[in-house]
């Protein structure tokens, strides 16, 4: 006789172990697939060499992308022997905003892959879509840009390179963003190594409206006024007699074509844009005080925007920068750099009586059945110029349009508040950049501001100016 039942423990004990290491794995890989899914899917998407082999993309059709007003900016196609391509129809219109999926990825396509690569169409269609071994069709995302107003953008910077970007000031909207020089997103593969050759200079990649480091030329004035007012309680009262230039520690500063301005206020020297009085503005400032100004004004510091990229703008004087670099600074010239972004914001806070909305380029992603899946709500950064200061700003800015730098510019009906600017980038003090910074109103109050920099055009009034005019032609008609 023999007693079997201590193999039969034995054998119940592996079988019980062998359940044990299999439920463990198994919970392993449940509890990886759900970390998996949470963290890691999106970073793996994003690895922009994953695009071509994602897992998603096999089972889902890649999402389109729309402008604000429903025109399709990027989708996927099929070529001729049936593989998946990626469309841009408009080619170069709107690359730096939309970005590319070949080569790596950059703008929307980078930071939305996940996104558009997700399915919320009804479940019992995905599941057919499944058994049929058919992909579902993925979210679509719509952006903020307005189409007309983006054209008339890309098409007025011509064949300068530059940036334009405009801004809903009371959302934060970015309704046209421009960059030159530019690429075609549907051939960047065939051409790369030219996009790319440093030795041509041209980083055509680039997005110049959130990315670029300009001088600001006079529109920096805006900065150097909302610094005075700081200084001075509020209160702009401001008197200065302009004779064409001012010397500064042996510097000679010059006005506009020498032009002596003669006894100006506060709005006068703003809207003539003079050099010598915002020279002298800028060196009896406290330095301390003009840096904080600066600062408040998102100098230094990261800029407070949903966009994934973005550069910080700087100002940096101290206690042992000279007296004359102090003057050009206060006047738009010195190191100072900044993005058109930037100089938006800064616009839009204006026009929004100081309070600024953080810009944003991305409004929904909605299903192939129209559902919405999310959507993007404006967010409010605070108030960054007081209201007695973006006031005082608007009026000042009325008058560039109305009797300044700016007023043989035909704005048409539109009631248009601005400054110019010409800032100088190299020793040769006659190549300059061309600027306008500023924000038109329509016939319901609703506002919309623009930034413009053209590379090596000349003077603000006579090339960047008539562009914003452009600009806001289109999204007010
Ligand atoms: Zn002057």
């Amino acid at each position: 006789m023999t007693d079997k039942r201590p193999t039969k423990k034995i054998i119940r004990k592996e079988i019980y172990i062998v359940a044990v290491l299999f439920f463990a794995l198994f919970a392993g890989m449940i509890a990886y697939y759900v970390y998996f899914m949470k963290y890691s899917a999106r970073d793996f998407i994003y690895n922009s060499y994953n695009s071509r082999f994602s897992v998603f993309a096999d089972d889902v059709t890649r999402g389109s992308i729309y402008t604000a007003d429903g025109t399709v900016i990027a989708k996927t196609s099929k070529d001729d022997e049936g593989n998946e391509i990626r469309l841009y129809p408009d080619e170069r219109l709107f690359c730096h905003a939309v970005g590319y999926v070949d080569k790596g990825m950059a703008g929307l396509e980078a930071e939305y892959s996940f996104d558009l690569l997700k399915s919320n169409i009804n479940l019992s269609d995905k599941i057919n879509n499944t058994i049929a071994g058919k992909k579902s069709p993925g979210d679509s995302l719509y952006t903020t840009l307005d189409y007309k107003t983006q054209v008339a953008a890309y098409e007025g910077l011509g064949m300068y390179d530059g940036a334009v970007i405009a801004i809903e000031p009371s959302t934060g909207k970015i309704v046209a963003m421009v960059s030159k020089p530019d690429y075609d997103p549907n051939t960047i593969a065939e051409y790369w190594d030219d996009i790319t050759d440093s030795s041509k200079n041209k980083s055509s990649l680039v997005n110049r409206a959130t990315s670029g480091a300009y001088p600001p030329g006079s529109t920096f004035k805006i900065v150097t006024t909302i610094a005075y007012l700081r200084a001075n309680d509020g209160d702009d009262d401001f008197s200065y007699t302009c004779n064409g230039s001012i010397t500064v520690d042996d510097y000679k500063i010059h006005c506009s074509s020498n032009k002596s301005h003669g006894t100006e206020n506060l709005l006068k020297a703003f809207s003539n844009s003079c050099n010598s009085a915002y020279a002298y503005i800028g060196i009896n400032l406290d330095r301390d005080q003009f840096t904080s100004a600066a600062e408040d004004l998102l100098f230094n510091g990261e800029l407070p925007t949903m966009l994934s990229t973005t550069k910080k703008s700087s100002f940096t004087i101290d206690s042992s920068t000279s007296e004359s670099v102090v003057a050009q600074t206060a006047m738009g010239q010195g190191d100072t750099t900044v993005s058109p972004l930037h100089m938006c914001m800064l616009v839009s806070a204006i026009a929004n009586n100081g309070t600024l909305m953080e810009p944003y380029l991305t409004d929904k992603m909605v299903s192939a059945d129209g559902d919405i899946v999310s959507q993007v709500d404006p967010v409010e950064y605070g108030q960054i110029i007081t209201e007695n200061e973006a006031d005082l700003l608007q009026g000042y800015m009325a008058a560039v349009v109305e009797e300044g730098t700016a007023e043989k510019v035909d704005f048409g009906d539109l009631t248009v508040y601005g400054k110019t600017g010409t800032a100088e980038y190299t020793e040769n003090k006659s190549v300059t950049h061309s600027w306008f910074v500023g924000y038109a109103v329509g016939d319901n109050g609703e506002k919309l501001a623009v930034a413009v920099i053209m590379e090596g055009a000349g003077y603000g009034s006579k090339y960047a100016a008539p562009l914003a005019a452009k600009v806001f032609e289109a999204y007010f008609q």
